[in-house]
């Protein structure tokens, strides 16, 4: 940690506390190792020498979110997300883990996130598992039950997986309607791309109605957040340095990410890099060119006009909003995905109260924190019920499935739908006849 942590960014915190109410962990157990204040007092002392990393360190680490919303709040500017992935790499250099977690590491961050062809194989799989009746034998027979309780609830709302990512189904290259505004390009994730793909596809398609000529470089790689948060810092590095090189090629004036997790690295590659002297400046170009797709409609899309919140009858609609942690608190993307909802004819948008607060998904912390997701996601489930909103929109997939999970866990589906900001708009574009 000595070799690894910034040192002055420990020593800015002043310990005011000012960061404390705007912490999830901290406002559910009102413990101050739980906070922003108190970890990056345990990192001190650990780099002091005061203390030894023992597991109960590493416990406290873990149950960060990596949400970030200490960052706006705090006045110093200390960069917590730096400490905390900077903690959780030297955490990860000595780590010990079981034989099956080793295993499962290292399929997922080396053998299938870095390889487009392990995606699609697993999204083959996946679907087949879906769609072949397979699931129902699974559940039937009762070998679901050997799983935990959080990762059968997971099972049941993920969306259809697919191997037919965007590219397999529009092609590199999407053309603007009418005159071009720009030539752009879609970062397209890994994930995103097997369980997502409609919403890389609505959003190519979208952006090409605004008057944007929109570019899938097919060699790009997963971004490296999830590598990045879970310690695996070289690895992220090496993902970033080959995104570097694709998106130059591709010569565009924008990168268009579409869900707040991957874009809140993206535009850290500058950060990530900085110690590369042979492609610093390329990340700082890289970094520059990132933005979200919802702040580039506003700020530069000539946007279509949106017919009617409810597809089918035409009657208002109340809709509402949940922030992804990773779009506003590192992108500073929040008014953006509000104000283009509120371009659809007919919605009446509610703000629900605490919209800036994690929903509990937060990358992987859901599967591997179950218990403080579970009760985070239930305070803001509390608040989405009191809405009374038809559509819950979100900008990211993490925090879809997430408040998919808490709609059907509420049992209130028949009336709540989650959706990406990106597909409801889509979807209500007037006299739009390129269906997919
Ligand atoms: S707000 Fe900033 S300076 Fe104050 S305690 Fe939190 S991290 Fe430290
Ligand atoms: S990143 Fe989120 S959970 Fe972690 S200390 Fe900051 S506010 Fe709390």
């Amino acid at each position: 940690m000595l070799a690894k942590l910034d040192y002055d960014q420990l020593t800015n915190c002043m310990r005011c506390g000012f960061c404390l109410p705007a912490c999830p962990t901290f406002r559910e157990t009102g413990l101050e190792p739980e906070s922003p204040r108190g970890r990056i007092a345990l990192m001190k002392a650990v780099v002091d020498g005061v203390m030894d990393p023992d597991q109960a360190f590493e416990d406290q680490m873990n149950h960060c979110l990596g949400c970030r919303a200490c960052e706006p709040a705090c006045p110093a500017d200390v960069k917590y997300g730096q400490l905390i992935e900077q903690t959780r790499d030297a955490i990860e250099d000595h780590a010990e883990h079981s034989a099956p977690v080793k295993g499962l590491r290292k399929l997922f961050f080396k053998g299938v996130f870095p390889h487009r062809g392990s995606l699609k194989w697993m999204g083959r799989s996946l679907a087949l598992y879906q769609k072949s009746g397979l699931r129902r034998v699974a559940r039937g027979t009762g070998l679901m039950k050997l799983f935990p309780e959080h990762l059968r609830e997971m099972e049941s709302i993920l969306p259809d997986a697919t191997g037919k990512g965007v590219v397999e189904r529009i092609g590199t290259v999407y053309p603007a309607k009418g005159e071009k505004i720009a030539r752009v390009a879609l970062f397209r994730g890994c994930i995103m791309d097997v369980m997502f793909a409609d919403t890389n596809v609505n959003t190519v398609k979208l952006l090409s109605e605004a008057g944007f000529e929109v570019v899938i470089p097919n060699d790009q790689v997963c971004c490296g957040a999830l590598h990045a948060h879970s310690g695996e810092m070289d690895q992220a590095r090496g993902l970033a340095r080959t995104n570097l090189k694709v998106f130059k090629e591709a010569g565009v004036e924008h990168i268009v990410s579409n869900a707040g997790g991957c874009g809140a690295l993206l535009v850290e590659y500058d950060h990530l890099l900085h110690e590369d002297p042979e492609h610093a400046e390329l990340a700082v170009w890289f970094a520059e060119s990132v933005i979200d797709v919802s702040r580039l409609l506003v700020e530069r899309g000539r946007l279509p006009e949106f017919a009617d919140a409810d597809v089918h009858s035409g009657q208002s609609v109340k809709i509402t909003y949940q922030d992804s942690c990773h779009l506003r608190n590192v992108m500073k993307s929040s008014d953006a995905p509000r104000r283009l909802m509120k371009q659809v004819a007919n919605v009446s948008f509610v703000e629900m109260k605490e919209a800036d607060r994690c929903c509990g998904s937060a990358g992987i912390y859901n599967v591997t924190q179950p218990e403080m997701a579970g009760q985070i996601l239930e305070h803001k489930m509390a608040h989405a019920n009191e809405t009374e909103a038809r559509y819950l929109l979100t900008s990211n997939p993490g925090c879809l499935l997430q408040m998919k999970l808490g709609v059907e866990k509420h049992g209130v589906s028949d009336r709540m739908e989650v959706k990406h900001v990106v597909d409801f708009l889509y979807e209500r574009i007037a006299g739009r006849t390129d269906d997919k």
